[in-house]
């Protein structure tokens, strides 16, 4: 028997429009991710990673190919629909925004976990401490060190137990600390069967992945 991937991308491209220039963001790119596997996304800025991810998330539409989430397709779909496909299966980090800054932390986790039909009325709690954040429930983002905002971010992208974490640059502008402990947050969850494609400029974390992709240009290297 064959498994079916998790996530699947066939052929992708998207192409972004600026005035009469063209840039070609994603030109042909296919990827599987099985369930627990962590992959590294490596490349250049300006490779096409973020176009990627979103493109992946269902947050962005891909101008051809398809995005495959547990073997059903994501792409092309209504945004109701692509948003409640994506909440129970996938976790986000992106590079900023993921913190709503009135919206304190447990409620943030709260919040995700809702559009996900999910309540657990201990995690937030548990999650926070996970991430170094204990007894913050209350805080809001506007009180946290660059660090903690993005352990917190972590914190929320995994409040749904998703499947799937799809993390754009998650330790792009924290001290080696704080990778530290992302990366060893990601290695529990990993135990606990996460999958993972992090698009990363991290030796650290390419080094953890189970595999590493390498875009350059919108392509992968060995296309
Ligand atoms: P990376 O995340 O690897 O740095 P991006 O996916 O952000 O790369 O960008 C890939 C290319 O697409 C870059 O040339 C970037 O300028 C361009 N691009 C990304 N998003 C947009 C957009 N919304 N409008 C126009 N160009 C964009
Ligand atoms: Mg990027």
């Amino acid at each position: 028997m064959v498994e079916t991937p998790l996530l699947e991308a066939v052929d992708l491209y998207r192409f972004f429009h600026v005035g009469d220039s063209e840039t070609r963001a994603l030109r042909g790119v296919s990827l599987r991710v099985f369930p627990g596997e962590t992959v590294a996304l490596l490349g250049p800025s300006g490779s096409g990673k973020s176009t990627l991810l979103a493109c992946l998330a269902g947050l962005d539409e891909p101008d051809g190919g398809h995005v495959l989430l547990a073997g059903e397709r994501l792409t092309r779909r209504p945004e109701a629909e692509r948003a409640r496909r994506r909440a129970a299966a996938i976790g986000i980090l992106l590079q900023s925004g993921n913190l709503f800054e009135s919206l304190p932390l447990a409620a943030a986790i709260r919040l995700q976990m809702h559009l996900a039909g999910q309540r657990d009325a201990a995690r937030p709690e548990r999650l926070l401490a996970a991430v170094g954040l204990a007894g913050r429930e209350n805080a809001k983002p506007a009180h946290l060190s660059g660090g903690e905002r993005a352990r917190a971010g972590l914190a929320v992208a995994l409040a749904a137990e998703p499947a799937l974490l799809l993390a754009d640059e998650p330790t792009g502008e924290v001290d080696a600390e704080t990778e530290r402990a992302l990366l060893a947050l990601l290695a529990e969850r990993k135990r606990a069967g996460l999958a993972a494609l992090i698009a990363t400029h991290s030796a650290a974390l390419a080094q953890w992945a189970d595999r590493v992709l390498t875009i350059a240009d919108g392509r992968f290297a060995d296309a």
